[in-house]
């Protein structure tokens, strides 16, 4: 198999592979580490907005294209330490400022799947997706902060995890929207992904949004009774479908695929309930408005002078003003996808929108958190709110697609995880189907994802789960 191949079989097979896919902005020369450990063999790659000192990390943008990182980010040292190969680095969107994987300097990622098509491999760690569904390593790091890692692996046909927030360290990643952002992981199977969530979902001090060991320990309690009280994690674990998650966007091949979910869960002995979660329309219009907020702050410090590409000013230009010097760089330094979120972001934070806008988003954001707060079973650790619960469900259930709906829309179904902080995973539910039916219509041979989403901390029950709709 591909892990007993050489490191050259494997490097070679990632350049074959890179001219038609494009989801590598950097190949590693370097052999594999000499250390053994639980990744040994692992080919593993890496988002190119995570820092690595021994690759580039572009972030896609012109704005970081001759940027070498000092250091290693906190998840790369732990796969280096447990004997992982880091095969390079994935094209991604601009600084994760996309669906699509089409905003990046470095040119679009092609879906793998079929690439006389053309089509999008997802976004934004479509990169990371694109080189597990091509073979071109067996995981791969990305980012999610509304959907980046599952959307890109529902695209591609692969599974993607966005861990509980704050259980992988940010440290080293370079941040996009600091309330949201997530460390997630790509494989070609539930089992892969474990394998590495376990390398690197470690308590970290040098990021202050790490959650604790100590709370660790409480949900992995949670947990543990959940997965070993009974024979197959699914028998009497309890689903909730959201009816807010069926958009009337969505096509009747999505719509056929998770009612066959829905059908295996029951056949496996879990409990299908009903579910609302009616904050679920503000979702996404909330999101953008915080993600865009964090986003205008954070990329505050690419002035040109201080970090990023430096643009000199055209003859003639007051230099004393500091802001023409820095709106040279940054004009020429970021895409217009960046752009319009710095722009959206700083407007919501001024002093005249701030109220109606950003405030509003932070309250959406609560009541969001609420509606999943009451329908799990499991309380959240961090809220006081489940006294507040209905009808429990110990983890729901969504359907993302490949689709031709506009880049903002089809976040309708990821964002409110990321609002809520909770663990959510794609699976792709079509994958041995799909290529039998070459007959079916062609949108029935394209990968479907579903996803399941769980409480916080309870990472585990939901990679169980995943796993045993493999
Ligand atoms: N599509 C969303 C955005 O552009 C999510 C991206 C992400 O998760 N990084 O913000």
């Amino acid at each position: 198999g591909r892990t007993q191949s050489t490191w050259r079989d494997r490097r070679n097979c990632i350049i074959a592979n890179n001219s038609s896919v494009n989801a590598f902005t950097h190949i590693s020369q370097l052999p594999p580490p000499s250390i053994k450990g639980s990744l040994s063999g692992l080919s593993v790659a890496v988002k190119d907005n995570i820092a690595t000192s021994f690759l580039p990390t572009t972030c896609s943008s012109a704005m970081l294209q001759d940027f070498a990182s000092p250091f290693d980010a906190t998840a790369v040292q732990l796969l280096q330490k447990s004997g992982a190969d880091i095969v390079g680095k994935t094209n991604c969107d601009e600084f994760g400022m996309g669906s699509l994987n089409v905003h990046s300097i470095h040119g679009p990622v092609v879906n793998p799947f079929d690439v006389s098509e053309r089509r999008s491999a997802g976004g934004s760690s479509g990169g990371s997706a694109a080189a597990v569904a091509a073979g071109m390593c067996d995981a791969a790091l990305g980012t999610d902060t509304g959907g980046s890692v599952r959307l890109p692996a529902s695209y591609c046909g692969v599974v993607g995890l966005k861990p509980s927030y704050g259980l992988i360290s940010r440290w080293g990643v370079i941040s996009y929207a600091d309330s949201l952002d997530c460390v997630g992981i790509l494989a070609s199977d539930v089992d892969t992904v474990k394998r590495v969530f376990d390398s690197v979902a470690l308590y970290d001090p040098r990021d202050p949004t790490s959650a604790p060991v100590d709370i660790r320990k409480v949900t992995s309690e949670h947990v543990d009774t959940k997965i070993h009280s009974r024979g197959s994690i699914l028998t009497g674990l309890r689903f909730g479908i959201p009816q807010e998650y069926f958009p009337s966007e969505m096509s009747p091949e999505v719509l056929q695929h998770t009612r066959n979910v829905i059908t295996l869960l029951q056949s496996q002995g879990a409990v299908v309930v009903p579910i609302s979660l009616p904050s679920t329309s503000y979702a996404l219009s909330c999101y953008y408005v915080l993600a865009s907020a964090e986003a205008s702050s954070n990329l505050a410090r690419y002035d040109g002078v201080q970090y990023g590409t430096y643009v000199p000013p055209p003859p003639g230009t007051d230099i004393t003003k500091t802001s023409r010097v820095y709106a040279v760089s940054r004009s020429a330094g970021f895409g217009p996808e960046v752009q319009k979120r710095i722009l959206l972001g700083t407007y919501a934070l001024s002093a005249d929108a701030f109220d109606n806008y950003f405030l509003q988003a932070q309250k959406v954001r609560q009541l969001i958190k609420d509606d999943f707060d009451r329908v799990f079973g499991v309380p959240n650790y961090f809220s006081d709110s489940h006294s507040r619960r209905v009808d429990n469900a110990d983890t729901s259930s969504q359907v993302d697609h490949k689709s031709d709906l506009s880049s903002y829309v089809q976040d309708v179904l990821t964002v409110p995880a990321s609002l809520a902080g909770l663990p959510a995973i794609s699976i792709p539910t079509n994958r041995t189907a799909g290529q039998a039916m070459g007959e079916g219509s062609s949108e029935d041979r394209w990968p479907i994802g579903v996803s399941i989403v769980g409480q916080w901390g309870t990472d585990s029950v939901v990679m169980a789960v995943a796993s045993a709709l493999e």
